[in-house]
């Protein structure tokens, strides 16, 4: 799949972050949303004009000029509750969205959170049936590294060697990559480019903020309605063009 990234100016379009969608009841690092908050987020966005797509398909029509309708929807880990939790309500409204997976943890759990429940990773069977109900997979590192701590070897193995097993466990290429922690430095954002991806996403915005550095705002279980609002209207006050991005 190639993702043309327009070298035009423009603003950075709204990205939605999301992890685990499932029971939120022992959720120490907020990462999780129960389907049914999901599914009003979803409904909020179709009210405010947004349809959810992932970032292959919102950067695309970026690209084209097009898109002020669509805002980014993406799942960070690989949760193996993403097929049981999000892609029913994802289907359901017609979205689709990006899902960052670890090509070295498949079928594992988030053993990198030192504290809270652990939770299972989707094995490389429901990746590949995630991509094959239309979920654009992208890159989240081989094992979840903080990329601006990673030594050289590391760093190119996270990015450049998880790109590559993704490849061959799909047969398509992977445009996106999302850096572990939403931490990234010049040195990590060289080494994604390098790798090949056509785009990444961090979460706050900085001086690296463009195509390979793409901030997310952080959706979760107490954003109701008016937060919601709130967060989307706050990002449309604060973008400001960024190069490489319509
Ligand atoms: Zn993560």
């Amino acid at each position: 799949m190639s993702v043309p990234v327009d070298t035009a100016t423009g603003p950075v379009p709204w990205v939605a972050m999301y992890h685990s969608v499932g029971d939120c009841s022992d959720d120490p690092y907020r990462i999780t949303v129960t389907p049914e908050r999901l599914d009003r987020h979803l409904t909020l966005l179709a009210r405010w004009g947004l349809r959810g797509v992932s970032l292959a398909e919102l950067l695309a029509a970026r690209a084209r000029g097009e898109g002020r309708d669509l805002a980014g929807l993406t799942f960070d880990d690989g949760y193996a509750d993403f097929l049981t939790g999000a892609l029913p309500v994802l289907r359901r409204h017609g979205c689709t969205a990006t899902l960052f997976v670890l090509p070295g943890r498949l079928g594992g759990d988030n053993a990198w959170d030192p504290l809270g429940p652990r939770r299972p990773l989707l094995t490389a069977d429901g990746v590949r049936e995630a991509a094959a109900r239309g979920v654009e997979i992208g890159s989240h590192g081989l094992t979840h590294v903080d990329l601006t701590r990673a030594d050289d070897r590391a760093l190119e193995a996270e990015t450049a060697d998880s790109r590559a097993a993704l490849a061959e466990l799909l047969g398509t290429d992977v445009a996106g990559f999302c850096y572990p922690y939403g931490t990234v430095d010049r040195r990590a954002v060289d080494a994604v480019r390098d790798a090949g991806y056509a785009y990444a996403c961090a979460i706050d915005p900085g001086p690296l903020t463009g195509p390979h550095a793409l901030p997310r705002v952080h959706v979760g279980q107490n954003d109701t309605a008016a937060r919601l609002f709130l967060k989307h209207r706050l990002h449309r006050l604060r973008r400001r063009p960024v190069a490489g991005l319509r």
